[in-house]
């Protein structure tokens, strides 16, 4: 059984009229899933805020206090992330959404979406990159202590490094968080080098792979298999969390992947795959994806994928222009993680 968490207040999160995030993408998302009939293979649940004790598991009091003072007054938590009024029970109520499509999974449900989710540059005391509650490490954290989880994977394919994640489990050995993103040294936040594999217990569970401008479906889509499938089966996760962002996309105005729509079903498809074959439970995060409408054709990709369905958005090829530079990089990635792997 499948399920998705909306609440029409998603739409409020909005920072504003010439932000790249834009305040109704959720909405448009579930009507163009309803058009295509995708709502009708999925159950849907309506979300409750985060408790201040939920998002006190992850962050800490002066900074969840910072946001609540914002939210009262709208302001600037970053220079790229303004904090319009009553952001602070927006950026909860998304919040609640992950926990409830997690929790979900513990009822029966195998896969569970929250279309505003995935938060991943909020770090324990700080954020920006339009993130205020790290979502993910609130849910986990949830997880964790209420069923007593033990092994938690992220597999996190958001264009941008999953840098406030990494912050929070950098040395946890719980965790195994792996981002895929554009090489920090051409985008935003500049972190997830390859060589950053974590730190004391937590060394080894820590995997990025920042990928060069230019990179192309057929090359990720190789790095995917080469790497994450074999991870996945020796770490024998409890729940997968899947952070699907599609800013990766070619047409996105804020990154330069060149993944086409097609990519997205293959990936969902492959993540459903190592689900059932460990867990069964994959809790999937929509992300980032800044041009309106082709995030939501990859978004309804990404459901073909997840619900087994065949008739998806396809579009022309791109020619891959770094398949040699990814190659090389997946060496080296398996060359720094075989004293935790056998890769
Ligand atoms: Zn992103």
């Amino acid at each position: 059984m499948n399920g998705i968490v909306y609440h029409d207040d998603y739409n409020k999160y909005d920072l504003g009229m010439d932000h790249p995030l834009v305040g109704d993408k959720p909405r448009k998302t579930i009507e163009f899933l309803e058009k295509h009939s995708i709502m009708d293979d999925v159950k849907l649940f309506t979300p409750e805020k985060a408790t201040d004790k939920d998002l006190l598991r992850v962050h800490d009091s002066k900074f969840v206090k910072h946001i609540k003072d914002l939210s009262q007054t709208g302001g600037m938590l970053a220079f790229d992330t303004p904090a319009p009024a009553g952001i602070y029970e927006y950026a909860s109520l998304a919040t609640g959404g992950t926990i409830l499509a997690g929790e979900k999974l513990f009822q029966k449900f195998q896969c569970m979406v929250n279309p505003l989710a995935g938060f991943h540059h909020a770090g324990k005391s700080f954020s920006s990159g339009f993130c205020f509650f790290n979502d993910i490490a609130i849910a986990i954290e949830h997880l964790r202590e209420k069923h007593k989880l033990e092994r938690f994977l992220i597999v996190d394919l958001d264009v941008h490094h999953a840098n406030g994640t990494q912050e929070i489990y950098y040395g946890d050995p719980t965790v195994l968080n792996i981002s895929f993103h554009q090489d920090g040294r051409t985008l935003y936040p500049g972190t997830g080098g390859i060589e950053k594999i974590g730190k004391d217990e937590g060394k080894g569970y820590t995997v990025n792979l920042p990928l060069p401008p230019g990179t192309g479906s057929s090359s990720y889509l190789d790095a995917f298999n080469s790497i994450i499938p074999l991870l996945t089966k020796q770490f024998n996760p409890e729940i997968i969390i899947y952070q699907c962002g599609v800013d990766t996309h070619h047409s996105d105005p804020l990154a330069d992947l060149y993944l086409i729509h097609q990519t997205y079903y293959h990936l969902a498809k492959k993540m459903v795959e190592l689900s059932n074959n460990t867990c069964k439970k994959l809790l999937v995060l929509f992300g980032g994806g800044y041009n309106s409408s082709a995030s939501i054709k990859s978004y309804y990709n990404i459901m073909c994928g997840l619900l087994g369905r065949k008739d998806i958005v396809i579009e022309k090829n791109i020619q891959d222009m770094k398949s040699e530079d990814v190659e090389q990089l997946v060496v080296k990635l398996k060359k720094l993680l075989a004293p935790f792997w056998e890769l």
